[in-house]
């Protein structure tokens, strides 16, 4: 993976080799850190980067970072801002992966959230798939259960608690599986490692509810909100069993990485007949345009990052022509 450019790093854009903390920084011995995942979209047709709900994903960085005492003076607007700036800084004209991280900076010894200063980093990478495999993936039932909210708040993206992903993920990888599902301590149907899921049973949309242990994904908000609106799909929030996952129509994943990941085994299982479902690719190809800003009723979820006048009003006449 190449380096990023540049950082945005004690509130100023330097060069990536500049951004440097020391071995003892608290948030990499203790895990209190809070972070975010964000993606731009490069659309070619209008040659504007768009980054996708920014300030929905700053409202949750900026409440992970409160779950660990954490008070940003940021907003998410100032956030967005400094995302724009950033990413003008590095001219990217493709897609992206972008990373916040608000971590406690001090440079001590001492397991505790209270009385510790904190800092924030921005960075971008190109990024295209992150599952190889994501029209026909197969996952597993992991061995792992999900961080439970009065263990370590799943709501929240805090950096210690990924420890629990890496470890479903790891064991899937090296078992042969492109991802894996986790199940909450009651044994329901919680999430991927880094991803939610939904699956489809006659025609519904099911997904467990944010009381299970989920991150309240902002894919997962978005993939409700089109299937009810552009689909007419009915969708439902409500814990899922095991074997439900086994006997469904379609399972598919959502998440900045993932986008929306068709899984069609689940141990050697496969899902209705086998292969990416009528719903799972129109919410996939949906979804996609909408990312990318081709859709005039959602554009609101897209922020330019090259405002120059030109790209906006060419932007506003694509936008318009495709009015879904
Ligand atoms: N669950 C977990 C554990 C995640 O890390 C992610 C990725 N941020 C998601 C779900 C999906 O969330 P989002 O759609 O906001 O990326």
């Amino acid at each position: 993976m190449n380096l990023p450019f540049n950082a945005y790093f004690q509130g100023k854009i330097v060069p990536y080799s500049e951004a440097k903390i020391g071995v003892l920084t608290h948030a990499l011995n203790y895990g209190t850190a809070a972070f975010g995942g964000i993606r731009a979209y490069w659309n070619a047709d209008i040659e504007q980067l768009f980054i996708f709900r920014p300030h929905d994903h700053y409202r949750r960085f900026i409440n992970s970072a409160r779950l660990l005492c954490i008070d940003l003076d940021d907003t998410p607007e100032s956030l967005t801002q400094s995302t724009v700036e950033l990413l003008r800084a590095d001219n990217y004209h493709r897609d992206v992966y972008i990373r916040p991280l608000a971590y406690k900076s001090d440079e001590l010894i001492g397991v505790r959230l209270h009385d510790l200063n904190y800092a924030i980093s921005i960075v971008a990478i190109p990024f295209d798939r992150y599952i190889k495999n994501d029209t026909s993936a197969h996952v597993t039932v992991s061995s792992w259960r999900r961080v439970d909210d009065n263990v370590i708040p799943a709501r929240g993206k805090i950096s210690g608690a990924y420890v629990n992903s890496a470890l479903i993920k790891t064991d899937a990888a090296r078992a042969g599986f492109d991802e894996a599902l986790v199940l909450t301590q009651e044994g329901h149907v919680s999430e991927g490692s880094a991803m939610n899921i939904f699956i489809v049973k006659e025609g519904i949309l099911v997904t467990p509810p944010v009381t299970e242990n989920i991150l309240e994904g902002i894919t997962r908000k978005s993939v409700i909100e089109l299937a009810r609106q552009e689909l007419n799909l009915e969708v439902v929030e409500r814990p899922v069993d095991r074997t439900e996952i086994y006997l469904c129509d379609e399972i598919f994943l959502t998440g900045t990485a993932a986008q929306v990941t068709s899984v069609t085994k689940v141990d050697h299982r496969e899902i209705g007949n086998g292969v990416m479902g009528p719903i799972t690719s129109g919410l996939r190809s949906l979804l996609g345009d909408v990312m990318r800003g081709k859709v005039a009723k959602y554009r609101q979820w897209n922020t330019p990052v090259y405002a120059d006048e030109t790209q906006t009003k060419a932007f506003e006449a694509a936008a318009a022509s495709n009015p879904k």
